[in-house]
């Protein structure tokens, strides 16, 4: 069944494309407490399981009327069952890889870089020009960072930069916030890696801030934002900037999109009386 969603960000067409959802084992959940996960998710309406909790993977194409903006890529096929399938959505939504101008990159995890490439080092979005925070790149290829993680989480970060090479060359990097494309806007919300990203759409009096992974964990994290996944490469930054994002998207009642939020991913952020509860966006009539 074809994953896509399609809506407007004022005179924007996005298309939210699902890429499918892998399972985190809660032992890689810091800061977890089972009979607290329980509770949560049971506010949160969610089924719970102690052993693990799915995590549904997405990615958004956005049509400025200009550009054409692939935001994240998914996973590929290789990382595991249920994951690899936002190319084919992609092309259930009636997009054509090789119209795609631009790929920006929320950060360079495996479940981000998709099959942005083959094996054989074909690219997979031919006219595409791979757009990540100077940041990013650099900690993603940094051997120092590389020999200092788990032996066991290197393979993942091998498959990034074997994906992503193809793209090198042409690669344009940016710093803080700026607009990377017309309409779109930088946003740096580091701590899960230090060139995290999120990405603010802003066209005809409307917005929408793509956020990348402030949420891994839908269920948990908006009641206990202090809780982080084993992959946060700065758990005390990324536990800040979560709360600091949660703090201005209720306030401001911003429209946020998550790769990690029940597909679409799309929604609002409210406070509680202890932290935060999300809201999903109301479903969007076609233009
Ligand atoms: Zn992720």
């Amino acid at each position: 069944m074809p994953g896509f969603y399609r809506f407007w960000v004022g005179d924007f067409e996005v298309t939210a494309l699902l890429d499918g959802y892998t399972t985190l084992p809660t032992g890689f959940i810091n800061g977890y407490d089972e009979t607290l996960a329980r509770s949560a998710s049971s506010r949160a309406y969610k089924p719970f399981s102690p052993v693990g909790i799915p995590v549904p993977i997405n990615g958004y194409v956005v049509n400025t009327g200009r550009q054409l903006v692939l935001i994240d890529a998914g996973s590929p096929k290789a990382a595991g069952a249920g994951m690899g399938n936002l190319t084919s959505n992609l092309k259930a939504a009636g997009i054509d890889p090789d119209a795609i101008d631009v790929v920006l990159f929320t950060h360079l995890h495996i479940d981000h870089v998709g099959e942005l490439s083959d094996a054989a080092g074909n690219r997979t979005f031919t006219n595409a020009t791979l757009m990540t925070a100077e940041a990013e790149w650099e900690f993603t290829h940094d051997d120092a960072v590389y020999r200092a993680l788990p032996e066991n989480f290197r393979p993942y970060v091998d498959i990034s930069r074997q994906i992503v090479a193809p793209y090198a060359s042409e690669r344009q990097v940016f710093t803080g916030e700026v607009d990377v494309v017309p309409g779109i806007t930088s946003i740096p919300l580091p701590g899960h890696t230090p060139g995290h990203t999120g990405f603010a759409l802003h066209s005809n009096n409307e917005s929408l801030l793509i956020w990348g992974d402030i949420v891994h964990l839908s269920g948990l994290q908006f009641a206990y934002p202090d809780w982080g996944v084993v992959f946060d490469a700065d758990p005390e930054l990324a536990k800040r900037t979560r709360r600091a994002m949660f703090d201005r998207a209720s306030t401001d009642r911003m429209a946020v999109a998550g790769m990690h939020i029940d597909f679409p991913g799309i929604g609002y952020i409210e406070r509680t009386q202890q932290a935060f509860r999300y809201v999903s966006a109301p479903w969007q009539t076609a233009r």
